[in-house]
Formats: structure tokens, C-alpha cells, sequence
């Protein structure tokens, strides 16, 4: 917002100016003074860097927005990346979240820009970069109904390939980036931590009682393996 109204203030100085020499001739009778053109220019430019973020994050928004509604099974969705200070007015400013009720799903900095590095260079994905991937799949999954958070984050690790294709993610990076998220980050929740005993399950794994047997599953993976990771 605070890019936004910036720009606008460029914009209103590119309009003075244009307006300053349309003027009539002032009293003594001296013409209105002509625009300089450089400093239109630089007006423009500046107007132009100014909107240039908010309007990228804009478009990123609405690009995330699509791909979790189809996650969602056509729940809408409606995802938003928050900046530093709309975090400080959040309700949960510590972690990303997602309103069933409507669709919200609010992304805490820097995980879009997380995100948008994975879109980067998926194929060397950074640890932090695959918890994006998965925080986006896993608001999906709320936005879809479900609160219970270790049903949620396994609804989750099983799509994150579908995510990651979704995305435009080549298919055998997306395969070994979700499989990387499974046996990497969800299975060291096995080993205990704060968040274990709510986004842990046992029963999240291959052929067990929290396997869906999606078709395009993360483990639908008859030709890969562990050593693929
Ligand atoms: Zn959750």
C-alpha cells in the first residue's frame, strides 16, 4: 500500500506539471512555464519502480490464489502475502494460516518470496523453500475442511508433487522435491520437537490407514525410490 501511494504521488507530480504548462498566460504576461521533458521522464520512472512491487505481488497473489483453489478441490481461495507491518496487526503473526469459513489463506514474510525463489531454481530447492511449497499445499488443505492439523499437513505431503506440477514445476523435480519434503522435514516431526505430536501421524506413510492412493500421490512412485532423492 505504502508503494502504492508513492507511485501516486509520482503521478500526481507528472500531472502538475502537465497542467503547469497548459496554464494560461499568468497576469504579467509571461508564458506558462514549458515541461522538462528529463524531469517528466524521471517522474515517470520513478512512478513506474514505484508500482512495480506491489503490482508483481498483486499478480503472484492471484497466481497462488488459482493454484489453491484447485488444491482445495474448487474451494475458493484467496491467498494473500503479508508484509512485515500487516503482520504486526495479524491475529497469528508468527505462522501462515487459512480461514475455512471463507478462504483466506495469509502468508506470513518472507514464505512468498520463499516461493517465489523455489519457482526460481526448482531443481536446487532449499530446505526453506520446500516448507513454501508445502505451506501452500497445506492451507490448501484447511481451505478444503480440514481443521485436524495431522490429517492436514499428511493431505498435504501427499500432494506436494501436485502442488509442485501445478506450479510448472518439471515433473521429475516435483516428484523428488515432494519426496524430499516427506522423508526430509515431515519425518524429522518423528524425531519430537514443539510441533510433533500435532502434525505427526504414524499412519501418514505409503499404504497406511492416512494414505489417500491419489492417483498423481507424492508416493504414487512405482519407477522411483529413495535413491532418486
Ligand atoms: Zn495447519
Amino acid at each position: 500500500m505504502l508503494w502504492i501511494l508513492i507511485s501516486l504521488f509520482f503521478c500526481w507530480l507528472i500531472y502538475r506539471e502537465i497542467k503547469q504548462s497548459m496554464a494560461e498566460p499568468k497576469y504579467d504576461g509571461f508564458p506558462p512555464s514549458p515541461i522538462y521533458k528529463p524531469y517528466l521522464a524521471i517522474l515517470l520512472v520513478l512512478a513506474i519502480l514505484s508500482a512495480w512491487t506491489p503490482l508483481h505481488y498483486w499478480r503472484f497473489q492471484r497466481y497462488l490464489s488459482s493454484i489453491a483453489t484447485v488444491l482445495a478441490d474448487s474451494h475458493p481461495a484467496k491467498v494473500h502475502c503479508n508484509t512485515a507491518l500487516d503482520s504486526i496487526f495479524d491475529r497469528e503473526p508468527t505462522f501462515s494460516h487459512a480461514n475455512p469459513n471463507d478462504g483466506e489463506i495469509v502468508f506470513q514474510p518472507p514464505l512468498c518470496e520463499r516461493l517465489m525463489d523455489y519457482l526460481d531454481h526448482p531443481e536446487r530447492a532449499k530446505p526453506v523453500e520446500l516448507h513454501s511449497l508445502n505451506t501452500l499445499t497445506h492451507e490448501s488443505m484447511h481451505v478444503r475442511g480440514e481443521l485436524n492439523e495431522a490429517i492436514t499437513e499428511c493431505e498435504s505431503v501427499q500432494r506436494n508433487y501436485r502442488t509442485a506440477k501445478l506450479l510448472g514445476v518439471p515433473d521429475n523435480i516435483a516428484r523428488r522435491n515432494a519426496l524430499e519434503y516427506y522423508y526430509g522435514a515431515y519425518m524429522q516431526l518423528k524425531e519430537g520437537g514443539p510441533n510433533a505430536a500435532r502434525y505427526f501421524s504414524e499412519q501418514c506413510a505409503p499404504g497406511k490407514d492416512l494414505d489417500e492412493h491419489l492417483n498423481d500421490s507424492t508416493w504414487f512412485t512405482p519407477e522411483s525410490n529413495q535413491s532418486d532423492l
